[in-house]
């Protein structure tokens, strides 16, 4: 069992008074806090071996090098790739999906289909929407139910030799379903096309196995996982990485250049132009490291039992509904009370020192489907308690006295 007063103390934040109270973080979903260890880290590669990387002879380009190298190694077996030089640096998840939907412009023909979900966010959307517009390729849409769950047998259906890229989140970030990827990456292939996952609010609750998934492309950030902004991950199987045209042009991607012709380095460097976030990349391992030493189990753990009880509570408020009642969720609760606007219900448990998002947490289209404005979300980390569950729901029905 997590010791979670032990897990808090990692926080500093979290000790933190917000409008003069104790602060009950519950929007993890957007990003998580970050441990001493990774704020520390931060500073340490500041004080002790910052220099640019991949380049300099001089001893501190050589220790950051490898302290960026080593990192790029906990991320590989973190994730379980085959090659380190297959899970590349990016700013984040959006960066990441970019790159990947950017190379495929040189694929796809018109009339070919991309298959996307409904339940993605606008990151998963939008890239896809510019590539159809850039190559006359078809955007298909998996339907859900009123769950919240993809319904496979349409999936099927959609899936045909036109299809040449499926892309889905592992785990909705506004509804916390887990999605069935493991078939879906299966049938894609049968299909004979790429699938690309969205481990954004995944790789927060659990280690995702990318050769036993054996899907083809898997991208995340490192704020949701405890480590810093400007930094992600894009993983992609080696034949598709070295088939994919690079992202961007500039220093570090290239073997030669010369004004006739330029040609580029091997992988990873071919898709990482440019001075990286080095600070960011060294923390990023970092922050997998903790959240090993935490251990998944626990973690999983920890935060079912704040679904559960969290769900429970909140069903106890009258004209409480919930969004997103698949079998196979995460901790994410995204609830309306009847009558009322989300963003009111936000305003005032702010003022309560209670952190939660509202609005459509850029999924619009989820939120067209349920036919609502917006959605109060509460999404939990392992360092939150019952006890603060409890202080929101209180919150809740003060709010809920007050605007009616
Ligand atoms: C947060 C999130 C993104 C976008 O991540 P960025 O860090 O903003 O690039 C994409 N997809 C899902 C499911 C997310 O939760």
């Amino acid at each position: 069992m997590l010791d979670v007063n032990k897990i808090r103390a990692d926080f500093p934040i979290l000790s933190q008074k917000v409008n003069g109270k104790a602060l009950v973080y519950f929007d993890n979903g957007a990003t998580s806090q970050k441990p001493q260890v990774v704020i520390d880290a931060i500073s340490k590669y500041y004080q002790e071996i910052n220099a640019n990387i991949h380049r300099g002879v001089h001893t501190l380009s050589q220790l950051a090098t490898d302290a960026y190298e080593i990192s790029r190694g906990k991320l590989q077996n973190h994730i379980n790739a085959k090659f380190p030089h297959e899970v590349l640096f990016t700013s984040g998840t959006t960066h990441g999906i970019n790159l990947v939907a950017n190379g495929f412009a040189s694929i796809l023909k018109p009339g070919d289909e991309i298959l996307v979900s409904a339940m993605e966010h606008h990151s998963n959307i939008v890239p896809w929407q510019m590539l159809c517009e850039k190559t006359g390729a078809i955007l298909r849409v998996i339907p859900m139910n009123l769950d919240g769950e993809l319904i496979m047998s349409e999936y099927d259906k959609l899936l045909s030799e036109k299809t040449k890229i499926v892309t889905v989140n592992h785990i909705s970030n506004a509804l916390g379903t887990v999605n069935p990827i493991k078939y879906m990456i299966d049938k894609a292939h049968e299909a004979g096309a790429a699938i690309l996952i969205d481990g954004a609010q995944a790789v927060p609750h659990l280690k995702p196995d990318v050769q036993e998934l054996n899907c083809d492309f898997y991208v995340f950030s490192g704020h949701k996982i405890c480590g810093p902004t400007g930094i992600g991950i894009l993983y992609g199987k080696e034949a598709w990485l070295n088939k994919l045209p690079p992202y961007q042009g500039g220093g570090e991607m290239i073997k030669e250049v010369t004004f006739e012709k330029t040609t580029y380095a091997e992988l990873p460097h071919k898709f990482e132009a440019g001075t990286p976030n080095i600070a960011g990349g060294i923390v990023l391992g970092t922050a997998v490291d903790y959240m090993n030493e935490v251990g998944f189990d626990n973690i999983q753990q920890q935060e079912l039992e704040l679904l559960e009880y969290g769900t429970k509570r909140l069903l106890e408020i009258e004209g409480l509904k919930i969004f997103g009642t698949a079998a196979a969720k995460t901790s994410v609760i995204s609830f309306n009370i009847e009558g009322i606007h989300p963003y009111d219900i936000g305003t005032i448990i702010d003022k309560l020192g209670i952190a939660v998002r509202t609005g459509h947490h850029c999924a619009q289209p989820i939120m067209d489907f349920f036919k609502i404005p917006g959605t109060i979300r509460a999404s939990f980390a392992f360092y939150n308690t019952t006890e603060e569950i409890d202080v929101m729901v209180e919150a809740i029905k003060k709010a809920k006295v007050m605007l009616s």
